[in-house]
């Protein structure tokens, strides 16, 4: 069922470092289930905002709400309790451990320090974490070593991991950055897949992958929101053009 409440809004969502306004009185409201793109120029404030939402940064004004709570200042490891998974543009993934030994760890079933001094047994995957692993290609790679994965494998490890903490909400920035058109193209249809079980929130700039994959645009320009529509509407506003898409 799906709730008239959207599961994430904000109200005029504001954050100046200094006097600057990296993201200025921005509303937001994401439904149950959407897949929503940010896009805009480089410094329009898509990073910031995402930052914002998993409690990174500290909003300087407005508010944060999932579903009925306000979130607001309550904390990024609290806002990750409830709900809210954020995947960062640089992969945060162990190096030293294997695909599953990163699985483990992002589920709480491994903790990371001195690991191998303590397992004398290692735990072989359970259910959730063939899924996870399946779902993001990752199935035949469990044992490998991180440090042994391509850029792409890595960037959809920790979107596995983000996956294994079970989000409510999933926050991606930029997921297909440097990535080859083979693995943008893998990326892109993991995202539609999500979509079919998840609110994601996804900052992306490449319109092609854009069209792809999404329902509903967010235009961000120097901090605020410039426009929200179909691909069709953003690629047809004049103002949109001018500020980001005719350059
Ligand atoms: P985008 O992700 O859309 O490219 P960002 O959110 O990274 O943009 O940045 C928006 C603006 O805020 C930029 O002008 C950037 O320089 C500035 N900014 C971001 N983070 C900080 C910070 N911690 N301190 C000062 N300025 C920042
Ligand atoms: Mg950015």
């Amino acid at each position: 069922t799906v709730s008239a409440v959207p599961i994430l809004r904000t109200q005029k969502l504001t954050v100046r470092f200094d006097e600057f306004p990296a993201v200025r009185d921005v509303d937001l409201s994401i439904a149950d289930g959407e897949l929503r793109v940010i896009i805009g120029a480089n410094g329009a404030g898509k990073s910031t905002l995402l930052d914002l939402l998993c409690g990174k940064t500290l909003p300087s004004e407005g508010e944060i709400w999932l579903r009925d709570r306000n979130i607001t200042g309550i904390g990024e490891a609290a806002i990750a309790r409830s709900g809210v998974g954020r995947k960062f543009q640089t992969p945060t993934v162990f190096k030293d451990m294997t695909v599953l030994e990163n699985l483990q760890v992002a589920s709480n079933r491994r903790v990371r320090v001195f690991q191998n001094l303590f397992d004398r047994v290692k735990p072989g995957p359970n259910d959730k974490e063939i899924a996870v692993a399946e779902r993001t290609g990752l199935l035949g790679s469990l044992k490998r070593k991180a440090s042994e994965l391509s850029h792409g494998q890595l960037q959809w490890l920790e979107l596995a991991m983000v996956l294994s903490q079970d989000p409510k909400i999933i926050l991606l920035d930029e997921p297909a950055a440097g990535m080859t058109a083979a693995e943008t193209d893998k990326t892109a249809e993991l995202l539609l897949d999500l979509a079919g079980s998840h609110t994601v929130l996804v900052i992306e700039h490449d319109m092609a992958f854009v069209r792809r994959i999404c329902e509903t645009i967010t235009v961000m320009h120097q901090g605020a929101v410039l426009a929200e529509g179909t691909a069709e509407e953003i690629e047809g506003n004049p103002a949109v053009i001018e500020a980001y898409l005719g350059s």
